[in-house]
């Protein structure tokens, strides 16, 4: 691994070649910042950030959508020392209050926009912009400040300290602030960048649409396209047809997306509004949740010269942690529906979930992976934390999945959404994936329902195209016929549409809890 201590220095390993160029764009203001900028204003905010008291391992929690001064402020908190930890910025304020308490957190820094959310927590609040808000530190007054201070008071910073606190997306549960330390962080991207060609420095063009808070934002986008100078075009929030006109206009060469944006791509006919040969994009990669393969052959149909890399990661093991490309075989290679291949620098094994013991190749068990980026813990919950990571260092993923002969994993679903049907266990991404292929279905989640008899049936809620004639038991038949008796679907509703979180996530909990409140009724 390269020895910086932290995540700066080797992000911006041979910065001053590249100072001109572009680090970030937003994708509709146009407002961009240089990599010169963020190195500038990295140290600048770090200093500020020093002389306003902040200390080694204290938390800023950063409320902000994806803005161009998002990486400064990361990195800025980090090379403070601080602990940087993103939060969503849709969430409500009861939300955000829980994050910054469950944190510790002693700042915030945020947008004019998200003010009013955070103005009452207790803490300093610092606001990005030129506008100056009674009560809150003025972004650029605070950099002058930075300017002004000296080194001083800066403590000396390890690799085995903590640079981030992100929070879990909570789909199955309590979000779980997850502790990650600079070497964390630095292995993630030494691991998932092995491949990436050096004539490919410097040209990459990344949509920045996923959640900069998401550890797949910060991480798999922000931090790897510092590392490999590209470009971020930043996108606040999603709307089909802003995405499609910044894809075009800023050249966008490389998209990692979720499932639900390929769905989108997929079947709405806005897209059909557009000239995609005018598209730059040559590659996508998807993770965060299952892609229904005939997905995949849909988007491969419509979009011929986009290369589709699915990748498998959770924030516990700071983010990416299997991927298509091998150091044997070549970027891209890895065979179709699988998550890819081990990234280099980790181990993995699938278990018996009851027993522990360590399966044979092609056979289903939890994912286990060890490595230099599993997190230190959750922050605060060490039941949480000894039930997740083993005595030998194994993080158990809760991902239910598979390694085939030639090394390639298949993720079949998480051990929690299982729905035990009579004994038998039932995945709902397979059942998802196959009533997607119905030319009516535009979106479906299958959740699991209380029986009496079977303990759990598989229930489908689908969003029906408004033109189809299918009924209920049009659904029920269809799936019938492609699978195994117990896998069948019991029962169908119609919904308008699937709650899913801004990771990508479908919001399983809420669906069923809404259907069984309708039940009671
Ligand atoms: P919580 O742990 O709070 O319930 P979460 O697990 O959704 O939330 P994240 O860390 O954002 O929080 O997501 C990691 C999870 O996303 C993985 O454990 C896995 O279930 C799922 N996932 C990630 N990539 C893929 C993929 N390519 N295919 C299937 N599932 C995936
Ligand atoms: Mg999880």
């Amino acid at each position: 691994m390269e020895c910086q201590k932290q995540d700066n220095e080797y992000i911006f390993r041979r910065v001053e070649e590249y100072t001109e160029k572009v680090a970030f764009v937003e994708a509709v203001t146009g407002k961009s910042v240089t990599y010169g900028d963020v190195v500038r204003n990295t140290k600048r905010l770090a200093k500020a950030l020093t002389s306003l008291g902040l200390r080694k391992g204290q938390v800023m929690v950063v409320v902000l959508p994806n803005v161009a001064e998002y990486g400064i402020i990361a990195l800025g908190i980090m090379s403070a020392g601080g602990v940087f930890s993103g939060a969503n910025p849709t969430a409500l304020v009861s939300e955000i209050k829980k994050q910054v308490e469950a944190s510790g957190a002693r700042g915030i820094i945020t947008d004019a926009t998200n003010y009013e959310k955070v103005k009452n927590l207790g803490l300093p609040v610092i606001v990005l912009g030129e506008e100056k808000i009674e009560g809150a530190v003025n972004w650029k007054d605070l950099l002058e400040a930075g300017d002004k201070s000296g080194d001083n008071d800066k403590e000396e910073i390890l690799q085995t300290d903590l640079c981030a606190l992100p929070f879990s997306s909570g789909t199955t549960g309590l979000q779980k602030g997850v502790m990650l330390t600079h070497r964390n962080l630095i292995a993630n991207l030494c691991s998932s960048l092995f491949s990436v060609r050096s004539d490919m420095i410097g040209q990459i063009v990344t949509l920045g649409l996923i959640p900069f808070f998401h550890i797949y934002g910060i991480v798999g986008i922000c931090c790897a396209t510092m590392k490999n100078k590209g470009k971020v075009v930043a996108m606040s929030r999603y709307d089909l047809r802003i995405f499609l006109n910044a894809m075009i206009a800023h050249e966008v060469s490389f998209a990692p997306i979720v499932p639900p944006i390929i769905l989108n791509l997929v079947k709405n006919p806005i897209v059909d509004e557009f000239d995609l040969s005018k598209l730059k994009l040559r590659s996508v990669m998807t993770a965060a949740a299952p892609l229904a393969p005939e997905l995949l052959t849909a988007f491969e149909a419509k979009f011929p010269n986009v290369q589709v890399q699915e990748a498998y990661g959770l924030t516990e093991h700071s983010c990416i942690t299997l991927t298509h490309g091998d150091p044997k075989r070549g970027q891209g290679i890895a065979k179709r529906n699988s998550v890819g291949f081990i990234l280099p620098n980790l181990e993995v094994k699938f278990i018996d979930p009851d027993t522990g013991r360590s399966l044979p190749k092609n056979t289903s068990g939890e994912l286990c992976v060890r490595s230099q980026c599993v997190m230190q813990g959750y922050f605060k919950n060490k039941e949480e934390t000894e039930k997740t990571i083993d005595e030998e260092g194994w993080l158990h993923t809760g991902d239910i999945g598979y390694i085939d002969d030639d090394g390639d994993i298949f993720i079949v679903d998480r051990i929690k959404e299982l729905i035990k049907y009579k004994g038998f266990q039932v995945a709902p991404a397979e059942l998802e994936a196959i009533l997607l292929t119905h030319p009516s279905v535009e979106d479906v989640a299958v959740v699991p329902l209380p029986d009496e008899e079977a303990g759990e049936i598989p229930v489908a809620c689908v969003v029906i195209n408004p033109k189809a004639k299918e009924k209920e038991e049009d659904i029920l038949n269809f799936v019938a016929a492609n699978v195994a008796h117990y896998k069948k679907v019991r029962a169908v509703h119609f919904v308008d549409s699937i709650p899913k979180s801004l990771s990508g996530k479908i919001m399983r909990r809420l669906l069923r809890d809404k259907i069984l409140s309708m039940k009671t009724k």
